[in-house]
C-alpha cells in the first residue's frame, strides 16, 4: 500500500481510489496529513470558486413527517415534536426578506409532509419561480416518484438535495426503518440527476455504527453518482429518539471528509454545515478551511426555528434571518473569504 500522503497525490491526479485504499486513509489518518490534505482542497476551492462563499437561504417550511429514521428529530414517532406547517404567504414572505438580504438561493426544506400535495409544491415552486426569476430555487423534501421530480422540476425548481445518508445498505438498515431502503434513496438520487437538477447528496459522519468501510463506500458511491454538492455533517444525537444516547460524530473526521470531497471532485458545491457548526463554535469556519464553499444559513420565520430540530442544540434558532447573515458575512471575512451576492451554480469551466 502507498503512503498516506501519495495517496493524497493519486487521488489529487486521478480522482480514484479503491476501497482498500479509502480505508487505509481515513482509518490512518492524523492532524499533519490532514494539513496536506486541507492545503490542497483550498487549492482547488480557489482556483474554482476563489475567496467567494456562496450563501443559500435555508426555509424550513414543514416539519410534519411521514418517515421514522431513528436520528431525527422530527421523526413521526416523536410525540414531543411541536409540529408546525408554513403557508404559502409565510414562504414568500421568506423569500422577501431573504432576497433584500442577498440571497438568490432558496432552499425549501421539510419533512415528507403529505399535506403538501403535488399540486401545492408546483404552485409554490411556480410562485417563487415568477416572483425571483434570478434566483434557484432548491428544494429538499425526500423520496418521491421520478414523474414528482420531472414536474416539479418543470414547475421551476433548479436544484434537489436528498442525502443518501450512507451508501452501505446494512447501515442503511441500521439507520432506519424497514420500509425505507438505501437502494431506493439511491435511485432518487439517480432520477433527479437523469432529470437534470443540480443534485446533492451527502451523509452523516459518526452516525451509530458507521466505520471506515462505510464511509469508504460513501466515497465509491459520490465518485461514481458524480452529484453538483455534498452536504456532510457529524451526526448530533436528538434526546427524543432511539439514538440519543449514542455518541456525536467528530469535528475532526468531518473536516477530513470534507477536504477528500474536495480532492476527489473538486468542483463540487461543499456546504459547512450548521451541524459542524452546531457541535464546535468554529466549526463552519474550520469547514470553509478544510475546503467548503457554501453556507445555508437559516431564513425561516423565528418563531418556528426552534421547531425544526432535527438534532439537539441546533445553532441560529434565535437570530433574525438578517443577523445570521451579518454574522456568517463576519465569520467569513475573518478567514479571508466573501459571501457573495450570487446564485452560486456549480462550476462549467474546464478542468
Ligand atoms: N426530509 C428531507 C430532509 C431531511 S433533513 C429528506 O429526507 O431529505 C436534512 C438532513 O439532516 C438529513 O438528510 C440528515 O442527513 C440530517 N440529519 C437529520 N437528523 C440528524 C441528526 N440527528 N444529526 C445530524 N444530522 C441529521
Amino acid at each position: 500500500m502507498d503512503s498516506l500522503y501519495s495517496l493524497i497525490d493519486k487521488l489529487e491526479e486521478t480522482s480514484h481510489l479503491t476501497k482498500e485504499e479509502w480505508v487505509f486513509l481515513i482509518s490512518n489518518r492524523n492532524g499533519e496529513l490532514a494539513e496536506y490534505l486541507f492545503q490542497k482542497a483550498r487549492h482547488w476551492q480557489h482556483h474554482y470558486y476563489g475567496n467567494q462563499i456562496y450563501a443559500r437561504g435555508l426555509i424550513e417550511f414543514t416539519n410534519y413527517c411521514k418517515n421514522d429514521c431513528y436520528y431525527c428529530g422530527i421523526r413521526r414517532s416523536n410525540q414531543n415534536a411541536d409540529r408546525y406547517r408554513l403557508s404559502k404567504e409565510d414562504i414568500l414572505e421568506c423569500c422577501q426578506i431573504g432576497h433584500g438580504l442577498g440571497f438568490r438561493t432558496f432552499v425549501l426544506q421539510g419533512g415528507e409532509d403529505g399535506w403538501f400535495t403535488q399540486e401545492k409544491l408546483e404552485s409554490l415552486v411556480e410562485s417563487i419561480r415568477k416572483g425571483y426569476p434570478d434566483c434557484a430555487i432548491t428544494l429538499s423534501i425526500g423520496e418521491r416518484t421520478k414523474e414528482s421530480y420531472q414536474r416539479l422540476f418543470q414547475a421551476g425548481a433548479d436544484r434537489y438535495l436528498l442525502r443518501h445518508e450512507t451508501a452501505d445498505s446494512s447501515h442503511y438498515r441500521r439507520l432506519h426503518p424497514p420500509e425505507l431502503s438505501s437502494e431506493n434513496r439511491k435511485q432518487c438520487l439517480r432520477h433527479l440527476k437523469e432529470i437534470g437538477f443540480q443534485t446533492g447528496t451527502g451523509f452523516m459522519v459518526g452516525s451509530p455504527g458507521q466505520t471506515a468501510a462505510h464511509l469508504a463506500e460513501d466515497m465509491l458511491f459520490i465518485r461514481e453518482l458524480e452529484p453538483h454538492m455534498v452536504g456532510i455533517g457529524p451526526f448530533v444525537p436528538h434526546h427524543d429518539t432511539p439514538f440519543a444516547q449514542e455518541a456525536q460524530g467528530a469535528v475532526e473526521l468531518t473536516l477530513f471528509m470534507i477536504g477528500l470531497l474536495r480532492l476527489m471532485l473538486p468542483k463540487l458545491l461543499l456546504p459547512a454545515t450548521t451541524a459542524l457548526g452546531t457541535i464546535d463554535p468554529l466549526g463552519r469556519e474550520k469547514g470553509v478551511q478544510a475546503g467548503a464553499n457554501v453556507v445555508m444559513p437559516n431564513l425561516s420565520p423565528t418563531s418556528v426555528r426552534k421547531k425544526y430540530e432535527l438534532y439537539d442544540n441546533k445553532i441560529c434558532t434565535g437570530d433574525e434571518a438578517a443577523e445570521c447573515r451579518m454574522c456568517l458575512s463576519r465569520r467569513m471575512q475573518s478567514i479571508g473569504y466573501e459571501l457573495a451576492v450570487d446564485r452560486g451554480d456549480f462550476c462549467m469551466a474546464a478542468p
